[in-house]
Order: structure tokens, then sequence, then C-alpha cells
């Protein structure tokens, strides 16, 4: 299902940049300086600011910046019933993963009125006429600052609970009118080296029945900008193809494009959203960078399977950065459709060009009609 008529769709994989006056605003609100009104208006600005920045650097598909969110997931921990706040086991010193607040499982878990992912997205929608797409944290990535326990006494019926609010969360998300959700998923849970078969039930499981075109982040973790396992997706491979996903989001620019081969290894026949981006790193990638990227890319996947993106969220990165890494993006993306002689699809399907002639480079560049 294309959602967009122009070839190589850009996109984001969630999370923008944080405005630095929302950082120094959610420390007031921290200290209660904030009423409830005034929390809603910075938000629904800070929503508005990514939206923005998004566009103006010629993204495709949008995302709300996850700005409502703190530390991508921590916010959630708040809506759902049943967990404790610990002690962080850390507190000094550089943030990493042990410096999270760690949630106990005290009592069956449930979140009654929902993730708030809904009124996310039902607001950015209305705030742009551009496809948007819709981060949401998969149930093993909701395990991953937890402690299963006294209320459980597996891990199955805990992360079955996890994947039962998901589920619930992703339904109501498609009713709302959401087309296009991307579920992230942390390669370090133990899950992916230990139980790849647990990770694809539970993933098949959370979204049953969901009528909007799914795609998987598979995400080797990016607190405070820093990675947390091992970086490489051929253990998971053919395996995690069981997953009913259409599209695999995956990281290549931080791992200097290692396994780019893996759609043409593993005869895939889904959609790649190539991480071709390195947000953590504050090397500034130029369109040329990006367009060799792609290239490589383009000698295992298809032009119509192959989607643009970062390789994970950007909340990490400075905004001036992040929106200059955006536009290297879409300028490089560009250099690329300009290559394929336009760029443009009809129904969804690749127009083939001159590959490498230069002729279609300017109706490329105004290719990017878009449909909702
Ligand atoms: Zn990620």
């Amino acid at each position: 299902m294309s959602l967009v008529d122009v070839l190589l769709p850009t996109t984001t994989v969630g999370s923008y940049a944080v405005p630095g006056w929302l950082q120094a605003t959610r420390e007031m609100i921290r200290r209660g300086e904030f009423g409830r009104l005034d929390v809603r208006e910075v938000l629904d600005d800070a929503v508005m600011a990514a939206i923005t920045d998004q566009e103006r650097a010629g993204l495709d598909i949008l995302s709300d910046g996850e700005e409502r969110r703190h530390d991508f997931i921590m916010g959630f921990y708040e809506r759902i019933h049943g967990f404790r706040p610990m002690e962080r086991p850390r507190k000094i010193g550089v943030e990493f993963y042990d410096t999270e607040v760690v949630y106990e499982a005290i009592d069956r878990i449930a979140a009654p009125a929902g993730l708030g992912i809904v009124e996310e997205f039902l607001f950015a929608r209305t705030r742009t006429t551009r496809p948007l797409k819709v981060p949401v944290p998969g149930p093993l990535t909701l395990t991953t600052p937890t402690r299963r326990g006294p209320a459980y006494k597996t891990e199955e019926t805990y992360v079955g609970d996890l994947a039962r609010i998901v589920h619930t969360e992703l339904q109501r998300l498609a009713e709302a009118g959401a087309t296009f959700i991307q579920i992230d998923e942390p390669a370090f849970h133990p899950w992916f080296t230990q139980n790849i078969k647990g990770v694809v039930q539970l993933f098949n499981e959370a979204v049953r029945g969901v009528k909007a075109k799914i795609a998987l982040h598979i995400c080797f973790g990016n607190r405070a900008g820093r990675p947390r396992s091992r970086r490489s997706y051929v253990p998971f491979f053919p395996a995690v193809l069981e997953a009913r996903a259409e599209q695999f989001v995956l990281e290549f620019a931080n791992r200097e494009m290692a396994e780019i081969d893996l759609w043409a290894r593993f005869g895939v026949d889904r959609e790649l959203g190539a991480g071709l981006i390195d947000q953590k790193s504050f090397y500034l990638e130029t369109p040329e960078d990006v367009a060799g990227r792609i290239r490589m890319a383009l000698k295992h996947v298809p032009p119509e399977k192959l989607y643009i993106n970062p390789d994970c969220g950007m909340n990490y990165t400075p905004r001036w950065l992040a929106f200059r890494k955006l536009k290297a993006m879409v300028d490089g993306t560009q250099i690329v459709r300009g290559e394929l002689g336009g760029g443009r699809t009809i129904e969804g399907q690749a127009t083939p060009g001159s590959r490498g002639g230069g002729s279609g480079r300017a109706r490329g560049a105004r290719s990017a009609r878009l449909r909702r």
C-alpha cells in the first residue's frame, strides 16, 4: 500500500528534536509552575514546531515528533495502572540506561484510558495535510524500564498483558483514521536472541486485525543517543519475517551501511525503511552522502519497496542539527529520484526511468505530490 505517489518516500522514525524552550519549560512544569492548560498550550506548540520543521525539510510522511512524550516511553507508565516507580539505580554522572526510573509491576497492569497515542494522532492530523506515520512502542519496548514483580509468575503473561494494551491502542488508532503505524521493538530485549519466535508471536498478537499499514522498527537502543545491543540484524533473519509487518524500519547509517544486502540475501519481499541518517552522530551528512547510501540500498532492494528515514528517533539530536540532517536526507533522495527518471509512481508502482540519467532530475525535484 503506497501512501504517497512518489518513489523513495522520506519519513522519520518517530521522535523529532525537542525544542530548547520545551526542555526549559519541562523543568518549570516539574516544579508545578504550569497549570493544565499551560501545559497543553506548550505541548501543542511543540508538536506544531516539529511538524513545521519536517514540512520545511521536505519530508513526505511526517510524525508528531513525539513531543508530548518524555524520554520516548517514560511517560506511558503514568497511564498504565499496576506499576510502582522505584529508585533510579544510578543518579550520578552520565545519563545512560541505568539512570532511568524502574517501574515494578505490583498488580495486573492495564491502561483503561489508553496510552494517549490516539489523542496525539488526532491533534497532529489537524495540523498538517501530509500523511502521518504514528510510532507506537511494542510490548517488549514497554518492558524496558520495568521489572516483572510479584504480580506475574511468568514473562509470557506479563508481556501478554502489555501486548493487549498495545493492541487496543492500535485498534483505536486505526479507527481514528491512522493509516500508517510503526511499532518499535528493542533488539536488546533478551527474546530477540533467545526466543525470536516469541518476539514474532507477540508482535502478531499486538497487530492482529489492525487495518493500517504496519511497520516494525527494530531498534538497537537510543537512550541519550546511545545504542544498547550488538548491532546486527542477521541473527534475527529469516525468522523475523514471520512478523505481519508490511515494512521493516532498520538502522544502517550508524553501522556504515553494514548488512544493507539483507533484502537480497534473504529474498525479502517486504518494504524496507532504511536508516540512512545517523542521528546519533554530530556529523552532518551531505546530500551526496545520502544519495550514495540510497544507491547502495538500491543494489539490494527494488525502488518501489524502499523508504528513506533516519536510523532512529531524533529526540537526542539538537534541533538545528536534526533539521539540517532531515533536509540533507530529502535533498539526497531527490538526487536519486532524478536518476530514476523523476521518481513518480503510478498506482503505487515504480515508473522505471533512465538509471543514472540526469534529465529527470528537475522533474524529480518537483515530484513530491502527495496523496492523503
Ligand atoms: Zn530506534
